[in-house]
């Protein structure tokens, strides 16, 4: 029976009179038709207000690292909200969480808290600016860092019809101040050369070199080892802070996020999304020389939220699961199972194909290799994805529609799931490759 969105649509219709887009991010409008209204979350299911359920893929974009509501986090967040909401003053836990962020990941000494991933690359940038008293830093194509307007810039690819020159640097959309693009190099991933060329030049002007593992916003393109102790070495040689944004990866990829996987230590280091299990703090660490600049007089750090009773509870129990448990191990093997199941049925229908980042974020391309950035990305042709995301959601199975979006793995996917998931994928690939062939046979110029 096709899926009926009849509730979703009519409360669409209401929230649009309220909220642009009637909606609460840009991301969350999927069409007036498509969009979305989630009832209620458990485990790796979520049902929509029209009690159609989904296998979830998406996970908030990441956070949901054991399951949606899961039953200890939220009990522990309860008890943390025993204690009371803000004070402005400290609690005991917030030494007691970043002790676990120190035993976990080695980089991050000194912990700050904050309460959204935005906010703790806001807050990293800073203490890398006050540390080094330069105000210029360094982003890779293709990366997302969050919603604020040092970071909001991207190459315009489509635009450049000589690929050998440089693509042009565009803010994501209006309100983005063009004077904030003067403090920026943007740069390639994965092309050590070009950083050597920059640093080499301009080291004296630039800060920090911020650097996401694996480009979670685009496909889960992943840093080769190589780039990554390359940065590591270039920020040593020309005294420039390598930030590490784990925002998406910290406490999912690893215990001891991408740094451990990749034996590279970063100066400073942004996590959130699963250190919480979708509760809202966000955690800055970093060496100890560099964290005590946050103090009077020297890089102001603070805010109203941070370290949030309930928050900071959940906090210290997803992360003690993690450490303690092989929470991750399962996610990882579900992951693998996962690219195994799909990978069977593309292989039967001869459908070119491959995978990026990590068997728990993991990209999925319709080509023979992933791309190594974002450039590349840019130019491969992405609408067997489209397509087939649109008859996969349809089915049952939440990925994102847009194809830069990783697909993520939770504790909580189970036998059932991975079943649903590769009946719903097969029939996606068949009607997918249907849709393609039909609009491949229609006659150019039929539409006008
Ligand atoms: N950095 C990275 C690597 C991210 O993936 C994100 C969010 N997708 C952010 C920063 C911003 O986090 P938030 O949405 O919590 O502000």
């Amino acid at each position: 029976m096709p899926r009926s969105l009849a509730k979703s649509n009519a409360h669409f219709r209401r929230a649009l009179a309220r909220l642009p887009l009637g909606v609460s991010s840009n991301f969350r409008y999927w069409g007036d038709d498509k969009t979305l209204y989630v009832k209620r979350g458990r485990g790796a299911r979520v049902w929509d207000l029209d009690e159609n359920e989904y296998v979830d893929y998406r996970l908030g974009y990441g956070p949901v690292i054991l399951g949606h509501c899961h039953p200890e986090v939220d009990a522990a967040a309860r008890e943390g909200q025993e204690v009371g909401t803000v004070f402005a003053l400290s609690t005991e836990r917030e030494a007691v969480v970043a002790e676990l962020i120190a035993e976990m990941v080695p980089a991050a000494e000194l912990v700050r808290f904050s309460n959204s991933g935005t906010e703790a690359v806001m807050a990293a940038l800073r203490i890398a600016r006050g540390a080094q008293g330069r105000d210029g830093y360094v982003i890779f194509e293709g990366s997302y860092h969050g919603l604020f307007d040092a970071v909001m810039w991207q190459a315009d690819v489509e635009s450049l019809v000589d690929p050998s020159l440089e693509p042009e640097v565009l803010p994501y959309g209006l309100g983005v101040p063009a004077l904030a693009r003067q403090l920026l190099w943007h740069l390639p991933y994965n092309d050590a050369a070009r950083l050597e060329d920059v640093l080499k030049r301009d080291h004296d002007k630039i800060a920090a070199v911020l650097i996401e593992p694996i480009l979670g916003s685009c496909c889960g393109i992943p840093a080769s080892s190589e780039f990554m102790h390359a940065v590591r070495e270039l920020c040593t040689r020309y005294d420039v802070l390598m930030v590490v944004d784990e925002v998406k990866t910290g406490f999912r990829v690893a215990r001891g996020c991408a740094q451990q996987l990749h034996g590279v230590k970063a100066d400073l280091c942004t996590m959130a999304k699963a250190m919480a299990n979708g509760y809202p703090i966000s955690a800055i660490g970093g060496r100890e020389d560099v964290m005590r600049r946050c103090r009077s007089g020297g890089v102001t750090h603070g805010g109203t939220y941070t370290a949030g009773g309930m928050a900071l509870a959940a906090a210290e129990r997803t992360l003690r699961i993690l450490r303690d448990t092989e929470a991750l191990a399962r996610v990882a093997a579900y992951g693998r199972r996962l690219q195994e199941g799909l990978t069977r049925i593309l292989n039967a229908r001869s459908v070119p194909h491959c995978y990026a980042g990590h068997p728990s974020m993991s990209g999925l391309f319709f080509r023979e290799e992933p791309p190594r950035n974002y450039r590349d990305w840019k130019r491969s042709d992405y609408s067997f994805y489209d397509t087939l995301a649109q008859f996969l959601i349809e089915g049952g199975i939440l990925c994102e529609p847009d194809s830069r979006e990783p697909w993520f793995v939770c504790e909580a996917h189970d036998e059932a799931c991975l079943t649903k998931t590769l009946e719903v994928f097969e029939m996606g690939v068949d009607r997918t490759l249907e849709t393609l062939r039909a609009a491949r046979a229609e006659p150019a110029g039929k539409e006008a």
